[in-house]
Order: structure tokens, then C-alpha cells, then sequence
């Protein structure tokens, strides 16, 4: 999906504007316990344009001073979008500050539409004349908090999506990242999976941003490793940025067909890597768990399965999700690594047959009744696979308010009984009949 950024400098509403843009959409960031709360990135949709879009004013940059972070934010934009919205106050005219958020913006080689807020009725549009100067051309009267003008907007933010959408890899080529912490030794699997078979580091045609994916073929399959997280920016200013590097993985986990959730099994599990893994399972993509640098750690034979039930507690939601321990630096068991992308994927994509799927939830309703509410009882008619990837169920029912989370949950937990589904999350939603 093209992605658009929200630069400005402080308080000429960014987060207003992206809140707006957003509406009710629960953005990736937003959705997940324990995640950070602060929307700055989020699925978004404008008419028949899909796209994501960032807040930069939502990345803390830490104690930086004030124009530095303005700096920093815009570079950050400069990197991640395809289009980026400059946003400016119309009712302070032009600022030194916008000067320099200017500056920083004439350098990018992306488009930039100017858009001036706080134009909150038509009286106001004399204001936006000033913003001329600022050198982006027209100049976009809206207003965040009445809502006006978005539509033009994003109309012309749209105008320079990139056309051609997606990459352009084989349907049956397996698409993977791996996700993780600094340091937990991302970058030093990447290279142990690709060994000396490393065959092609390619410029995705299509896509206008500079990412780099690794293929390599492994008996006869072929896989894209899709680029996270600091793995190739090491040393920029911003690279300390947490939030920024969210960014940069929830992008690589959109592109994904598996993802690797690397934890380092010398330090154990730390909060962030909860984090992390929310973000996998909120995508809906298949996960395996890596626990790297397992040669660094003392063992004896209860040590694996400690460290698997701490997983289990930790990652409550992502009890599918098959474990592997391994180590970057010895290879050793690297080699298991590969089956279970490939066995993650196969389930992620899998469907199953409609009558064998039937049997399985009836013979689930007449183990456990289905719930009542008031004197009502859900009745469910039949279920249907409606999608892959993950694989998704609708269950058709008399009334879906009465399918209740846990009673959910039993039927979610009888079709895996009954399939399987190792590596990939599954949903179901229930609907009227
Ligand atoms: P990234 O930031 O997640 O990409 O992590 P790196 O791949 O740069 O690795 C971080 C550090 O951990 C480096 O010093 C690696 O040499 C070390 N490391 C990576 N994998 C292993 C491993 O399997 N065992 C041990 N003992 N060290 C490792």
C-alpha cells in the first residue's frame, strides 16, 4: 500500500488531521494490549484510495532540541512515505519553523502536497495565499477540526501514489521477515539462512522506495527475505528511534507471508519483545518463534522446556505459533528453520473442504451447547471458509450478538483440534443468517 506521512512542525495539528483521515479504523498500533497506545501508524481509506499513513508528530524523539526534532521527524517521512503532507497553520501564517521544516523537504525526491489547517470557514481562505512562498505550490485550505478540505487532499496526495503496486514475485514464491529487538541477531540469521546460496539482491520493480529483499532458492522453493527493522540503516541519527523502527517493521510484517519472531534466548523475554509479537498476530500473518543464541546458554534437559512454557505465558496470543531454537553463529538447527516457514505458510494458505468443516462444528455444538442470552439460544446454521491468509471462517447463526467471545474461542480451538493450523492465526466472525 502507498503510504502517506503527516509533517509539520508542533501544534498545527497533525495528530488532529490524522485522527480524522484514520476515523474509527482501530490502527495496527492502537489494537494490541500492552502495545503503545499513540496512533502513528494505521491502515487507512479515502474513497477508492488505500493507503497507510504515518503521524510523525507521534514519534518521540526524545529530549532533542525543538528543531532537531522537527528535522528528525521530517527525515523519517522523507524515508518511509511515497507522499508526504506538509502541514502548516493558517491562522499563524508562515513560521520561521515551517521554514525549516521547508528546507529539509525541498531536498526529498518526494512529492510533497502543502496543506494549510485551521482554514475552519470559506471567509479564512485569503490566508493560504502566504503559504506560496513556502515553494510547494498550491497550497491546500482544510480544516481538521470541521473536517473541510480532506478530500481534496488526499485526491491530490493520491495523484502521486506509485502506480504499480506491490512487488512482482512468483504467487508461489514464500515471503518472510523476521522481526525482533536490536541485537537479538536478526541481521546474523538473515545471513546464516542465506549462506553462500545468497542469489539475488534486488531493487523490487514497482515499488519507489529503496527496499532491498534477499531471494535465495532452497530445494526448489523459492524465498524473498524482506528487509526489517535497522538491518541495513545502522548508524543513522534516528535509528535509536523506537517508534521508528516500528514503522519500518509493521511495513516489512505487511509485506510478509511468515513472520520470525526473534527472541534472544541468552537475555530471555523482555517487555518489548511482547510488543513485537503483537504486532505479527495482529497482522494476521503466519509467525514461528526463533529463540536465537541458544549455544550461549547453560542447558540441561529442562532448560528448553522452561524457556518454551515462558513463551506460552508471555504470548498468550500466539499459542499456534511452533518454536525453534537455534543459533545464528553455530548454524546449529538453522536447517529446521525452513520447513517451518514453509509449514507456517501451507497453513496460512490453506483451505479446508465446507462438509468437513460442518461436521466438525456440529460435532463441537453437541459436545459444548451453544451459549444462551435472556432466554435466547444461539443457533448456528452453518460455517464457510471465506478467505486464506490467514484462514478465515463465517459462521452463520440466528444472532451474533449471542456467539460469545469464549464460545468463540471453543469452536476456534476445535477446528485447529480438527486441522491443524500450526503457524497461522485463524479468525472467525459470526454473522446472521
Ligand atoms: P540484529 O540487531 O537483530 O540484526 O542482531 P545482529 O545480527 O547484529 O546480532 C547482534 C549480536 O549478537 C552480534 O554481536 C552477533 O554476533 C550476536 N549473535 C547473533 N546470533 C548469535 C547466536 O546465535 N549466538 C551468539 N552467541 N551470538 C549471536
Amino acid at each position: 500500500k502507498p503510504v502517506v506521512a503527516i509533517v509539520g512542525r508542533p501544534n498545527v495539528g497533525k495528530s488532529t488531521i490524522f485522527n480524522r483521515i484514520v476515523g474509527d479504523r482501530v490502527s495496527i498500533v492502537e489494537d494490541i494490549p500492552g502495545v503503545t497506545r499513540d496512533r502513528i501508524y494505521s491502515a487507512a481509506e479515502w474513497l477508492t484510495h488505500d493507503f497507510n499513513i504515518i503521524d510523525t508528530g507521534g514519534i518521540d524523539i526524545g529530549d532533542e532540541p525543538f528543531l532537531d526534532q522537527i528535522r528528525q521527524q521530517a527525515e523519517i517521512a522523507i524515508d518511509e512515505a511515497d507522499v508526504i503532507i506538509f502541514l502548516t497553520n493558517g491562522r499563524e501564517g508562515v513560521t520561521a519553523a515551517d521554514e525549516e521544516v521547508a528546507k529539509i523537504l525541498y531536498k526529498a525526491k518526494k512529492p510533497v502536497v502543502l496543506a494549510v489547517n485551521k482554514i475552519d470557514n470559506p471567509e479564512m481562505r485569503e490566508q493560504i495565499y502566504d503559504f506560496y512562498s513556502l515553494g510547494f505550490g498550491e497550497p491546500f485550505p482544510i480544516s481538521g477540526a470541521h473536517g473541510l478540505g480532506l478530500g481534496d487532499l488526499l485526491d491530490e496526495a493520491a495523484k502521486h501514489f506509485p502506480k504499480d503496486e506491490g512487488d512482482h514475485y512468483d504467487p508461489d514464491t514464500i515471503k518472510f521477515s523476521l522481526i525482533g529487538r536490536p541485537n537479538v541477531g536478526k541481521s546474523s540469521l538473515v545471513n546464516a539462512i542465506l549462506g553462500e546460496e545468497r542469489v539475488i539482491v534486488s531493487n523490487i520493480a514497482g515499488t519507489t522506495r529503496d527496499a532491498i529483499d534477499s531471494m535465495v532458492t532452497v530445494n526448489g522453493q523459492k524465498y524473498v527475505i524482506i528487509d526489517t527493522a535497522g538491518m541495513r540503516k545502522k548508524g543513522k541519527v534516528y535509528e535509536s528511534t523506537e517508534k521508528y523502527s516500528v514503522l519500518r517493521a509493521l511495513r516489512a510484517i505487511e509485506r510478509s507471508d511468515v513472520v520470525l519472531v526473534v527472541l534472544d534466548g541468552e537475555e530471555g523475554i523482555i517487555e518489548q519483545d511482547k510488543k513485537i509479537a503483537g504486532y505479527a498476530h495482529e497482522a494476521g500473518r503466519a509467525v514461528v518463534i526463533v529463540v536465537n543464541k541458544w549455544d550461549a546458554v547453560e542447558k540441561d534437559e529442562k532448560t528448553m522446556k522452561d524457556f518454551e512454557q515462558k513463551i506460552r505465558d508471555h504470548f498468550l496470543f500466539l499459542d499456534y505459533a511452533p518454536i525453534v531454537f537455534l543459533s545464528a553463529l553455530t548454524k546449529k538447527r538453522i536447517h529446521t528453520l525452513v520447513p517451518m516457514i514453509d509449514m507456517a505458510s501451507e497453513n496460512h494458505m490453506r483451505r479446508v473442504e465446507t462438509s468437513v468443516l460442518n461436521d466438525v462444528i456440529m460435532d463441537a455444538v453437541a459436545m459444548n451447547p451453544t451459549p444462551t442470552d435472556k432466554g435466547k439460544r444461539l443457533k448456528i446454521y452453518y460455517a464457510t471458509q471465506v478467505a486464506v491468509g490467514p484462514p478465515t471462517f463465517v459462521v452463520f447463526v440466528n444472532d451474533p450478538e449471542l456467539m460469545h467471545f469464549s464460545y468463540q474461542r471453543f469452536l476456534e480451538n476445535r477446528i485447529r483440534d480438527a486441522f491443524g493450523f500450526e503457524g497461522t492465526p485463524i479468525k472467525i466472525f459470526a454473522r446472521e443468517r
